[in-house]
């Protein structure tokens, strides 16, 4: 394959940094091309923890560099663009996460890992929306604090029995604005697809989902089913990987789902980051040996 001369700057400047680059399934198409690895935020949590390299070049939000950083304090790791941020996790800071704990002392706090490195820090327990369900059934606490995404706490409390989940009001701006009336018309128009959601939608929308996954559990759907049409319930990023790796298949995005903070990094932000070492995430000390063990702890089951 013959690579562009910005492609070919940047796979050089990787050998000299031995680094490697890890993009997020909402990434622009052009930076799932030339990462190293694409993933879910899991998935992402866990290949950081594996890797040789010296470098770790995160494409995606502010709170996924961070979750690299905390598993890996001797690595260097670099955000092309630093203000890509997550609303959502901008919606639960620890001193918050404090209060809320004085009113519930018995209970557990589960974090989403969509959350800074600080709430992190004051948690039991980190989750993803992938091993929620499993994170909550693994506790044996009955009353759990489940921060910040109040969508995706009420989706495990749907599921899981015998506990009683205390919702953040925290919720993500794209995955709201899919509303029940938008997807019952898709459905009316494309009558035998899929319809595969996100647990960051709302409840009303989960309630009309054929399947409820994280976005690897959406591309494993895709994959496996006989059915060769789905309409899509998750930003509208994660688009690309599904048709490049389902050619004969056809996806529909459900709604206008787009987060700004997933689009602001390009190929020219990573070759910059590469050449000058830009922008390096730290995260104190004294708050990273603390949200590693909430990490850790998920990690391990
Ligand atoms: S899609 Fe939602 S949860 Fe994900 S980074 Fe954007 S605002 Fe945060």
């Amino acid at each position: 394959m013959v690579l562009s001369p910005l492609k070919q700057q940047i796979s050089k400047l990787k050998k000299e940094r031995n680094a490697v680059i890890l993009a997020h399934n909402y990434q622009l198409g052009e930076l799932q091309e030339i990462a190293d690895y694409v993933g879910d935020s899991l998935e992402l949590a866990r290949e950081a923890t594996k890797t040789d390299a010296d470098v770790i070049v995160f494409c995606g939000v502010r709170f996924m560099a961070e979750t690299a950083k905390i598993l890996n304090p001797e690595k260097t790791v670099l955000m092309p663009v630093k203000e890509a941020g997550c609303p959502m996790a901008d919606m639960a800071t620890a001193e918050q996460l404090r209060e809320m704990r004085k009113q519930h002392s018995g209970a557990i706090v589960v974090c989403y890992v969509n959350s800074s490195a600080e709430v992190k820090a004051e948690s039991d327990v980190c989750c993803t929306s992938g091993n929620a369900v499993n994170v909550v059934e693994s506790l044996l606490n009955s009353e759990i604090i489940f921060v910040p995404d109040r969508n995706l706490g009420a989706y495990v409390q749907l599921i899981v029995e015998g506990k009683k989940i205390i919702l953040w009001p925290g919720y993500c701006p794209a995955h709201v604005e899919l509303r029940e009336d938008d997807v019952e018309q898709l459905k009316r128009v494309r009558p035998s697809a899929k319809f595969i959601a996100h647990p960051e939608c709302n409840t009303e929308v989960l309630k009309l989902a054929d399947a409820v996954c994280s976005t690897s559990g959406m591309l494993k759907y895709a994959e496996e089913s006989p059915s060769v049409e789905f309409i899509i319930g998750t930003e509208v990023g994660l688009l690309y990987r599904l048709r490049k790796e389902n050619p004969d298949k056809r996806f529909y995005p459900a709604g206008k789902m787009l987060c700004p903070d997933m689009k602001m990094t390009t190929v020219v932000d990573v070759k910059r980051s590469l050449e000058y070492i830009e922008h390096i995430i730290n995260v104190p000390e004294h708050v990273a040996n603390r949200a590693r063990r909430s990490l850790e702890r998920m990690l391990e089951l």
